[in-house]
C-alpha cells in the first residue's frame, strides 16, 4: 500500500532537485541573456533574471569597447559565447539591430554583437537618433569639454572649453566652425578658457548663467530661458548647489511640440551637477537644492536624454554607488561596461537619464536600499530625500574606493 505514495514522491523529489538546482545555478552564474534593441545612443537591455527584471541602457562607446575583449575571449569562453549567440538567434525577439548582453553572477558583462555594430551617438539609423552631434573633448586632468553641432544647419557650440587649444584643434579636425560657447558655471576648469576663446574667435557668443559672474559672458540666461543654435533650442535649467549659479543646458529640436514628441533624443550638458553615477559637491548649496536639481529637474526629462557631464569621475562614482547598493544588477552591469570602456581608452559618456535613474544613488534617494544605507552608514537624520541626499554626499566626500 506504500507503493503509490513512493511513486509520487520519487518524481517530485527529482523535480524539486532539478528545479532548485537550476534556479540556484541560474542565480549564481547569472546566465542572464539580456536584451532588447540597439538605439543610436546605446542599447536598451533587459535583465531576464527573475529577481531583477528591469531595463537599462548601455552607451555605444562602451559597447564597442567591449567587443575586442569579447573576441579575445577574456570575458567568455568561446563555447559559452557560441551557445549564447545561438540561443539569442533562436530567440523570438531576435531581429537585426539586436545585440546580446550577458551578465554573470560576478558582475561581468559582455556584449555579444550578433548583427550590425552599434551605431555611434551621431548616427541617424535606428529610432531616436540624438538631436545634435556631440563630440567629447577630454581636457585638463579629467574634465570634458564638448563640441555640439546642429545637424541641420551646421551651427556649432563648444561647452566649457577650459583648454582652448585642445578644443579649437578638435573643432578644426572635425571641420566645425564655432559660433557659440556654452558655460555651465564659474569654476576655472569650466569657465577658465572663455576669455581666450572670445579673443581667438571674434563674434563668439558666450552663453551662460545669469546667476553668477562668468568671464566674457555675452548672453546670460535665467531659469528656463532658451538660446537658439540653428534648428536647436538650448534651454538653461537652473540648478544651484555645486555653485550658486550653476546651469544645465538641455538641447532639443526647436520645433518640438512637447516632451517626448520628437523622434530624436535630447542632449543634456550637466556640468558639475550630475555625473555618470554621481553628483557634484555642494560647494554653495545644500541637499535640498540637489534633490530639486536631480529629482525635480533631471528626473523629469525623458529617459532617452543623453547625459554629457563635466568630469570623468565614473569609476570612483560607481565604486561608491556599489558600496551603497551592492544588490543593484543594473549598477553591476554599468560598472563592467565603464571599466571596459576606460581600459580601452574610451570615455564613459554619454549616459542617459534612464540609466542614471537606475544606477546613480543620488538619483535614487527614494529607494529603500539607498535610504537604508544612508541611515545605517551615513547617519541620515531621516528617510526623506533631503536627509538621504545630504548623508550620501557626506559619505561620498570621505569614501575611499
Ligand atoms: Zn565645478
Amino acid at each position: 500500500m506504500h507503493d503509490r505514495p513512493l511513486l509520487v514522491y520519487a518524481p517530485s523529489r527529482a523535480l524539486f532537485v532539478v528545479l532548485t538546482g537550476s534556479f540556484l545555478l541560474y542565480q549564481a552564474l547569472g546566465a542572464a541573456v539580456l536584451l532588447t534593441r540597439t538605439y543610436p545612443f546605446g542599447v536598451k537591455y533587459h535583465d531576464s533574471r527573475p529577481s531583477y527584471g528591469r531595463s537599462s541602457f548601455v552607451n555605444p562607446p562602451m559597447l564597442s569597447s567591449l567587443r575586442p575583449l569579447l573576441h579575445s575571449g577574456q570575458i567568455l569562453s568561446g563555447s559559452i559565447k557560441r551557445s549564447l549567440l545561438r540561443s539569442l538567434k533562436r530567440s523570438p525577439f531576435h531581429r537585426p539591430g539586436l545585440t546580446g548582453l550577458i551578465v554573470t553572477g560576478m558582475g561581468t558583462l559582455a556584449a555579444a554583437g550578433t548583427s550590425s555594430p552599434p551605431a555611434s551617438s551621431c548616427s541617424t539609423t535606428p529610432a531616436l537618433p540624438p538631436c545634435a552631434r556631440v563630440i567629447p573633448v577630454p581636457i585638463l586632468s579629467d574634465n570634458f569639454a564638448y563640441l555640439v553641432v546642429d545637424p541641420q544647419t551646421g551651427k556649432a557650440a563648444c561647452v566649457d572649453p577650459a583648454e582652448p587649444a585642445k578644443v579649437l584643434a578638435a573643432a578644426q579636425r572635425e571641420g566645425i566652425k564655432l559660433s557659440t560657447l556654452l558655460c555651465t558655471h564659474k569654476h576655472w576648469d569650466h569657465a577658465g578658457g572663455n576669455e581666450e576663446m572670445a579673443r581667438m574667435l571674434p563674434g563668439l557668443e558666450v552663453v551662460t548663467t545669469k546667476f553668477e559672474d562668468i568671464p566674457a559672458a555675452t548672453i546670460r540666461l535665467g531659469d528656463d530661458d532658451v538660446y537658439t543654435l540653428g534648428s536647436l533650442s538650448v534651454r538653461a535649467l537652473y540648478t544651484p548647489c555645486h555653485t550658486k549659479g550653476h546651469v544645465l543646458f538641455l538641447v532639443t529640436p526647436q520645433d518640438e511640440a512637447g516632451p517626448g514628441t520628437s523622434p530624436t533624443a535630447p542632449v543634456l550638458f550637466s556640468g558639475d551637477t550630475l555625473f555618470v553615477g554621481g553628483c557634484g559637491r555642494f560647494f554653495e548649496g545644500d541637499g535640498a537644492q540637489m534633490v530639486e536639481a536631480l529629482m525635480g529637474r533631471v528626473a523629469s526629462l525623458s529617459p532617452e536624454t543623453l547625459v554629457y557631464c563635466g568630469h570623468e569621475y565614473t569609476q570612483s562614482n560607481l565604486a561608491f554607488a556599489m558600496s551603497v547598493e551592492p544588490e543593484n544588477a543594473a549598477l553591476r552591469a554599468k560598472i563592467a561596461v565603464a571599466t571596459a570602456a576606460l581600459r580601452s581608452g574610451q570615455p564613459t559618456v554619454p549616459s542617459t537619464v534612464g540609466s542614471e535613474l537606475e544606477i546613480n544613488p543620488f538619483m535614487r534617494v527614494g529607494e529603500a536600499a539607498v535610504i537604508k544605507a544612508a541611515r545605517e552608514k551615513g547617519g541620515a537624520a531621516g528617510e526623506d530625500p533631503v536627509s538621504v541626499m545630504t548623508a550620501l554626499r557626506e559619505m561620498k566626500n570621505i569614501f575611499k574606493g
